[in-house]
């Protein structure tokens, strides 16, 4: 597996829970299977992997769950975003590409677990586009701009700001 020797950060919505890591690999991929729904709380996963001995927790630690004997998922406990999926021994740690502070570190390059796969997947580019936030949601968008607690996509001396 080829590695791109790359300084990517990320982390959870509130904060809590922030990483650093000097490395990615080229497996960036969707899983679809149905562990992988639960444990993101989506359609399917989106992850890319890094390093163990590359990946470094610059700000809390992330909560646990053996979704089997052979892997745990990883989140965070204050806020419940998903960050990482573990197999047991494995030298390697995926990230959820949704939590890079740039997912467009990471485009997935091929689709597992196909066995869950969603027949919706197939419709997804042909759905109807109802707009943006700003558009669709116009009176709540500045609410929302106004009150954001999302930490923002980059790494921060003091969250939330004093
Ligand atoms: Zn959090
Ligand atoms: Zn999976």
């Amino acid at each position: 597996m080829k590695r791109l020797d790359i300084i990517a950060t990320g982390g959870c919505q509130c904060g809590a829970v922030r990483y650093r890591t000097t490395q990615l690999l080229d497996n960036a991929h969707i899983c679809h299977c149905r562990m992988c729904q639960k444990a993101v709380g989506n359609l399917f996963a989106a992850l890319v992997g890094a390093p163990n001995d590359r990946l470094e927790w610059t700000r809390g630690t992330p909560a646990t769950f053996a979704s089997s004997d052979l892997a745990e998922r990883g989140f965070c406990a204050a806020c419940g975003t998903p960050l990482f999926y573990h197999g047991k021994d494995s030298p390697r740690t995926g990230l959820t590409i949704g939590s890079l502070d740039d997912p467009d570190l990471a485009p997935p390059g091929i689709q597992v677990g196909m066995e869950g796969r969603r027949a919706v997947i197939d419709l997804l580019a042909t759905l109807p586009d109802c707009g943006t936030t700003e558009t669709d949601m116009a009176q709540e968008a500045p609410v929302i701009r106004a009150s954001n607690h999302q930490h923002p996509d980059h790494d921060t001396e003091q969250w939330p700001p004093q």
